[in-house]
This record gives structure tokens, sequence and C-alpha cells, in this order.
């Protein structure tokens, strides 16, 4: 009998401002497939028609304005009450990892790459067969976001102590790329992605 096409699942994380979204185009261009989790998260949360009634639902009418998530006022409701970001994850991390199977299962290539802010945090390691975790100095990353989004240095830095440090993360992680200067941090995508290959 065939045996079923088994996808190995690549994670890459990192904190915010380390340049997960950069590396992951690395390994586009090497042929691997990326599913971009937030950015899917973020459609999913304007296409679905599911999701917009449960969120419309958990956080009232204004959750939406013209059909369009109204990111401003959720994160102004979650910042007023903490449990309702567990609540809304609740409503969204299914249906995106529902889509995330659907995809994988259409992709055909040696291994796929899922880009995602959160792991660790959230014990979710399990779900992955390696993970890559991408670092960078913290006054770099602060940088980087504070020209990026136009954040403000203290909001950043907010994020920053919320999520795990990267010394946490790596000690969990199968690799990891230090994204300080951007050709070596290519050239280590490179080495990670050919180990990959040579001993999937
Ligand atoms: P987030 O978690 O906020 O989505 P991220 O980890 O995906 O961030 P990127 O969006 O890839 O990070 O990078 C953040 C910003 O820093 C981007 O504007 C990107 O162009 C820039 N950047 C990434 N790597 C480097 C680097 N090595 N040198 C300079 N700028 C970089």
């Amino acid at each position: 009998m065939k045996e079923l096409q088994k996808h190995i699942i690549v994670g890459i994380t990192g904190g915010i401002g380390s340049g997960k979204t950069t590396i992951s185009k690395y390994f586009e261009g090497f042929g691997i497939p990326v599913y971009y989790a937030d950015l899917e998260a973020k459609a999913l949360m304007n296409r679905s028609k599911v999701i917009k009634r449960k969120l419309i639902a958990l956080f009232g009418d204004d959750a939406y304005i013209n059909n369009t998530l109204n990111r401003d006022y959720l994160r102004s409701q979650i910042f007023k009450e903490k449990k309702l970001l567990s609540k809304m994850n609740a409503i969204v991390h299914p249906k995106v990892g529902a889509h995330f199977k659907r995809w994988v299962k259409k992709q055909n290539a040696p291994y796929i790459l899922k880009e995602v802010a959160i792991i660790f945090e959230n014990n979710l390691q399990s779900q992955y067969d390696y993970i890559i975790t991408v670092i960078a100095d913290n006054e770099e990353r602060v940088k980087r976001v504070m020209q990026r989004d136009n954040s403000s240095r203290d909001s950043v830095k907010a994020i920053i102590r919320n999520q795990f440090s990267d010394q946490e993360k790596i000690k969990k992680s199968d690799f990891v790329i230090e994204n300080n200067d951007l050709e070596a941090a290519k050239l280590q995508a490179q080495i990670i992605h050919n180990n990959l290959i040579s001993n999937i």
C-alpha cells in the first residue's frame, strides 16, 4: 500500500523585528513554500464569515468598519481586558490551523516553512519537525521596528519584554540564524536549507 505523504514542517520564529519575514523570503528563493501564519490570520479575520460573526459577538459591532477588521479597536479592547486575547485566539487559531492543513496538502517540496511569531510562548513546538529561531541584537530590533512601523521606542520595548528571550528560544530550537548582517544571515539560511534537504 502506498504510504501517505508526510510533509516535513519547519517552523521559523523569532522576536519582533528579528527578521523572520526577511529570512523566510530567502527560503522562498531556495524553492521552499512558506506559510505566513500572522498574515493568513489577518486575511482570514477579514474573509471568514464565521470568524466575523464570532468576533462581533465578542467585541461588538465596532470590531469591523466597512467589512474590514478594526484592528485598533480590538487592540484597545484587549489592552483594557487581557482575557479577550485568549478568547479571540480561540476563535481565530483553529481556523488558521485548518487553513494551514489544507495549504500543506497542496505543497510538493522537500519541506515547508511556517513563519510564526509565537511558538514557544504557547508551547506549540510539538507541531513542528524542526524549528529555526531568528535572533538579532535588541537595540537593532528596536530601531528596525521603529523605522518600519513608525512606533515608539517604549512600545517596541514593551513587546520585546512580553516575548520569550532569545536565550530561552535558542535552547529549544534546532537551528538559529543570527540576523545582524543580512548577507551573513542569508548564508546561514542556505546552510540550514542544505542541511534539511540532505537529512530528509
Ligand atoms: P515582526 O515580528 O515585527 O513581523 P519580523 O521578525 O518578521 O518582524 P522583518 O519584518 O523581516 O522582521 O524585519 C523587520 C524590519 O527590519 C524590516 O523593515 C526589514 O526590512 C528590516 N531588516 C530585517 N533584517 C535586517 C537586517 N539584517 N539589517 C537591516 N534591516 C533588516
